[in-house]
């Protein structure tokens, strides 16, 4: 069965009723066997599992193509699990152009814990493999990353992470399981802010870790989970459940519709750049073919002539694209990110961030066109 056929069913469950849909169980408790020891459902205690969260781990593994699924109550909950089981001391390499939530967090969460790090220019591989110190213990990519669209060659990744025995996790919030599968490439853990694409609609927070393998690494991470009690909800999970039934229906829409807004704006005498790795001329466009399928993703980013002033005005100046933080939803969004990330940004000022959703994109364009006429 293909992905979008398996994303309807996969992980469902039947109630007593004949639902043909899973209910949501929100009982926290669920009762012993007769032998007064054993949990013949399989559950015991919501904390440590729950139907609904089961059935979401179930069809998250099958779309990235893991062995198991750890879900947890935000994308930055799921980050903060793997950093916390590498143990005191360890160093890390990141992107530099991560997703500052990831980088608020080991820059100011973790200092005591002598968890330390380098930012480095992953487009580069030697720079990769230069930045490893005996303390090095995991190298964590995002591509493409957020907001400047970089696209970080997976395979290389992977084969350094593997010849210096470090763990290799790829956060696929941008990539999604629909345009890449970080797994197939060598990366051992697929890190997810479910909040975006999979959830798809901006009205649930979660996180994913999918595992290459089921082993202790992923045993060990899960106790955070179980034991630590970082979960998302069984509402949220039914609700997520529910998205990933028209995950495979959204995303072409969100691609076909990005890349023409992206082909509008970059012969646009107003617009100074557009990162969006589907462009033939963008720098990393070889590398994107090369790993996505299906299409380059729903995200794009423009620097705009005129400095921060006029991408602020011309930010607030649309119609259809909210001014707001975020992304993956089917409402577009846009936004500029130096004011949102503060003191630690390295976003230019002029950076603005688009989500573009699953509008008709003939009204997509004509916004972006009075905005800009406005300026
Ligand atoms: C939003 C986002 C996160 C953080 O996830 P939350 O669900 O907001 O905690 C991590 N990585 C990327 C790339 C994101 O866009």
């Amino acid at each position: 069965m293909h992905k979008q056929t398996k994303a309807i069913h996969t992980g469902n469950f039947a109630d007593i009723s004949g639902a043909v849909m899973p209910p949501i169980i929100l009982s926290t408790t669920f009762e012993r066997g007769e032998d007064g020891l054993s949990f013949p459902s399989g559950y015991m205690y919501s904390r440590y599992d729950n139907p609904n969260r089961h059935a979401l781990e179930e069809k998250l593994a099958m779309l990235e193509g893991g062995q198991t699924c750890i879900t947890f109550a935000s994308g930055l909950t799921a980050a903060m699990a793997v950093f916390q089981s590498l143990g005191a001391g360890s160093h890390l390499i990141l992107p530099d152009d991560i997703y500052f939530g990831v980088r608020n967090i080991v820059a100011t969460l973790y200092p005591h814990w002598g968890l330390h790090f380098s930012l480095v220019d992953m487009t580069d591989l030697a720079q990769v493999a230069q930045a490893i110190t005996p303390q090095t213990k995991l190298i964590w990519t995002e591509t493409p990353s957020n907001p400047q669209l970089k696209v970080v060659d997976l395979e290389g990744i992977a084969k350094i992470a593997k010849h210096h025995q470090l763990l290799s996790v790829c956060d696929n919030t941008w990539g999604t399981p629909y345009f890449q599968n970080p797994l197939s490439l060598g990366i051992d853990i697929v890190h997810h802010s479910t909040t975006k694409y999979l959830g798809g609609h901006s009205d649930i927070l979660g996180g994913a870790l999918i595992f290459k393998e089921q082993g202790t690494i992923a045993e060990f991470i899960r106790s955070y989970q179980q034991v630590g009690g970082a979960v998302p909800s069984p509402f949220d999970c039914w609700l997520l459940c529910r998205s990933l039934a028209t995950f495979h229906a959204r995303m072409p829409i969100h691609a076909s519709n990005a890349l023409l807004l992206a082909e509008f704006l970059n012969q646009h005498p107003q617009i100074e750049k557009v990162m969006y790795p589907g462009l033939p001329n963008n720098e990393y466009h070889l590398v994107a073919k090369k790993q996505m399928k299906n299409g380059f993703g729903g995200m794009l980013s423009i620097l705009v002539k005129g400095g921060q002033e006029k991408a602020l005005k011309l930010a607030s100046g649309l119609k259809i694209f909210k001014h707001a933080t975020s992304l993956g939803g089917v409402e577009s969004l846009i936004e500029h990110r130096k004011s949102i990330e503060g003191e630690l940004s390295q976003s230019p000022e002029n950076l603005l961030r688009i989500s573009v959703g699953i509008e008709h994109i003939d009204d997509l364009i004509k916004d972006f066109e009075e905005g800009l006429a406005k300026l």
